[in-house]
């Protein structure tokens, strides 16, 4: 309320305080009439320049009061005019009509206040109505309506008040119950009402006590402070500096309000009954029990609402008891429940059960690189997209940070595998995860199983990352493709001699490519290898090396250890772009191990893949192998020759020789040699051959290659 409107109302209120002071009679009458119609003014004008679409409910309200003040007038012109007062009056129309303009006000500001969804408000109303009329009823309408001596429409106007106003108290509950109604506007709207009905009700008692009374000044002060509550209200609500949300009270204080007042609604039946009893009066027993018997039906009702409003929020407070807040995903704890009942049915049923943890690779890099936000958002988007390939009895759960577990009842290590494959490519962003299988063994604890994935992710991520690995408990080479070894000669470029054999493995159900990268992702890619090198040292030809191939994720892994004997004179180790490392030092660690064995180490595939000159730094590979790729148009293209022979001159330079897979052709071979690369292999010098028969028992000795 801007502060001009602020000193007018205050003026106004002292100018009410001394009304008393004002003869009674007449005079009086028309000082409060002046007074009444000079507040209702105010209001209407404030209500006109409330903004929006609350400005009709404001006008109606306030319309309402200017027809009381109407009344008032006409009521003095009846009182004191020239016509004596009949009875019903014509003061009447405009007081009774306005209170039905009123109501339409008030319900159309609570509608305007997100309230039309909360049956709770209108319960609530109904009740403190219900039993406030009660009390109205029993010692306001029940004795007017029985008065046979007044007329029945008299009787029906003079009951029609008290209604009216409980009625209208109805409406205030409701309003007073909403949440965001703490306004200084609606505040004054409050006691506006307020004063008029305390009056109201007053005024009623009081002339059924004595239907000659004329209002004392007090009661009459108490009408004019409610049109004067109502003014300000309306003006106070078109002033932008005080919003209709300016204060709010915590939803604790007000459920007790409204608990008090539900509770003081119930027992005023009940103590209507016993004041009318003891003021010796025949107490309307009809009207107090039926609406007693109302009351109890509308606080049932009420109790419905609660009970269906805490059984649904249990149900929230379940779910978030058991999900993860960010992605929505189960728990841990859920994941601890579900993974002993699993474990149980699978004792139960002895069905197959196999678990995984996933843990996204690289993650507090992405977070550093595009902010906590984004690292956020992923792990939102990764949960949706990998829970979209779980069956229903199957489970996806956030176990820390950014890991997950997953739970597959009825599954095998070899279809987790697959899941986990699937999943990895659905994971949003390009992002990658390494995972960690393990099966359930008869008898094994849920905490060993998960013990047991654990150790299989860290060995995914030790390997480099972006795979799954698979715990074995049993034989590491269970399950492992059977394969043959092939030797392919390598030969001097100068003269064409051979110098070596390429051991390469062959398998009868696929390219090796697959075949080994299948074994990497199911953590059986160590195995596989030393089944490899085991063969092809075994098969060896006699003259020259062998080379074996070696991805870097297994360098040091005990199946190869296992395989790979003390002395490695004539042994070089081709380390393949199969895998990737992140522990260098390590991998750099055990090639120096097997150099001091003897071991030759080349770096095989230079030119694809991981194969760049990083590699070579890091590695100083004796023999860096180029792939046949960077053969491809040799023959007529001489900047394609100028790039070799840099590249063998700085292989030269760090140690290195080259040697050139994939030679085809004698011009090739001329190339290679002019631009200085020392060694080759490839169809011009030999195909890949086996050395023994198929089914003959590995280390049996066979002279003759089988091509
Ligand atoms: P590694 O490949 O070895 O698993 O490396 P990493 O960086 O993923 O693993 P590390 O355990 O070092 O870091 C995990 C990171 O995950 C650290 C933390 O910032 C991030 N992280 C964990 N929980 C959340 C989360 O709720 N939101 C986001 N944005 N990041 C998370
Ligand atoms: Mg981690
Ligand atoms: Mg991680």
């Amino acid at each position: 309320m801007r502060s001009t409107s602020r000193a007018v109302f205050v003026a106004l209120l002292g100018a009410l305080c001394l009304l008393p002071l004002v003869p009674a009679g007449a005079t009086r009458s028309v000082v409060g009439d002046v007074f009444g119609v000079v507040c209702v003014a105010a209001g209407l004008y404030g209500a006109w320049r409330i903004p929006g679409p609350a400005r009709r409910g404001w006008m109606l309200v306030t319309v309402g009061f200017a027809g009381w003040a109407l009344g008032d007038v006409v009521y003095s012109v009846e009182q004191y005019g020239i016509e004596p007062a009949a009875y019903p009056a014509p003061s009447d129309v405009p007081y009774l009509s306005s209170y039905a303009v009123l109501a339409a006000g008030l319900l159309h500001l609570a509608r305007g206040r997100r309230m039309r969804s909360d049956p709770t408000l209108i319960l609530d109303a109904s009740i403190v109505a219900l039993s406030f009329g009660v009390v109205v009823g029993t010692f306001l309408v029940s004795p007017v309506a029985s008065d046979s001596a007044v007329p029945v429409l008299g009787r029906i106007v003079t009951s029609a008040y008290p209604i009216a106003d409980v009625l209208l108290l109805a409406v205030l509950v409701r309003l007073w119950a909403t949440a965001s109604l703490r306004s200084p506007s609606f505040r004054l709207l409050v006691v506006a009402l307020l004063s008029v009905l305390v009056a109201d009700l007053t005024w009623n008692v009081m002339a059924i006590a004595d239907p000659a009374a004329t209002s004392p000044a007090w009661l009459d002060q108490l009408w004019l402070l409610g049109y004067l509550a109502a003014g300000a209200a309306a003006c106070a609500r078109s002033a932008p500096a005080l919003g209709e949300d300016g204060l709010s009270v915590d939803a604790g204080t007000r459920a007790n309000r409204r608990l008090a007042a539900l509770g003081c609604a119930l027992v005023l039946p009940g103590a209507t009954l016993l004041a009318d009893g003891l003021l010796g009066h025949q107490p309307p027993w009809l009207l107090v029990s039926i609406g007693s018997v109302a009351l109890s039906m509308l606080v049932l009702a009420r109790m419905g609402v609660l009970v269906r409003t805490v059984e649904v929020q249990a149900v929230q407070l379940a779910a978030l008891a058991r999900s993860d807040g960010l992605t929505g995903a189960p728990n841990r704890r859920t994941w601890d429940h579900e993974l002993g009942r699993a474990v149980q049915q699978a004792e139960d049923t002895d069905a197959p059960l196999t678990v995984a943890l996933i843990d996204l690779d690289h993650f507090k890099r992405y977070n550093d690189q595009r902010g906590h936000q984004a690292g956020d958002l992923l792990l939102r988007e990764a949960v949706a997209a990998w829970s979209s390939l779980l069956a229903p009895h199957e489970l996806l759960a956030r176990y820390g940070g950014e890991e997950f577990g997953v739970l597959l009842p009825g599954s095998t290590t070899e279809r987790a595998c697959e899941l986990l494959d699937t999943m990895q490519g659905l994971t949003p962003y390009g992002q990658r995860f390494s995972a960690g299988v393990a099966a359930w063994d008869r008898g094994a604890e849920p905490s060993r199983l998960v013990e047991l994935a654990d150790r299989a992710l860290y060995e995914a991520k030790h390997a480099g990352r972006a795979r799954v690995r698979v715990a074995h408990a049993g034989c590491p080479d269970r399950g492992l493709p059977p394969l043959r070894i092939a030797f392919q000669p390598i030969v001097d470029l100068r003269d064409g001699t051979v110098v070596g054999h390429e051991a390469l493995s062959r398998f009868p159900d696929g390219d090796p490519e697959t075949v080994f990268a299948q074994a990497h992702r199911s953590g059986q890619g160590p195995a596989l290898e030393a089944t490899a090198i085991r063969a092809a040292l075994a098969e060896r030809p006699d003259e020259g090396y062998v080379s074996v191939n070696l991805s870097i994720g297994s360098l040091g892994a005990p199946e190869v250890e296992a395989v790979l004997p003390d002395d490695l004179q004539g042994v070089v180790i081709e380390i393949t772009e199969q895998t990737d490392t992140d522990d260098w030092a390590a991998a750099i660690a055990t090639l120096a191990a097997l150099r001091g064995r003897g071991a030759t180490i080349a770096l095989d595939d230079w030119g694809k893949g991981y194969s760049n000159v990083e590699r070579i730094l890091r590695l100083r590979p004796e023999v860096v192998k180029l792939d046949r790729s960077l053969l491809a148009g040799l023959d007529g293209d001489s900047s394609r020759a100028d790039a070799l022979r840099a590249l063998a001159e700085w292989a030269r330079s760090m140690g290195a020789v080259v040697c050139a897979e994939g030679i085809e052709t004698r011009e090739q071979w001329a190339i290679l040699r002019d631009v200085g690369i020392a060694l080759g292999q490839g169809y011009h010098f030999g195909r890949p051959a086996f050395r023994v028969a198929p089914r003959t028992s590995v280390g049996a000795t066979s002279a003759a290659l089988v091509v």
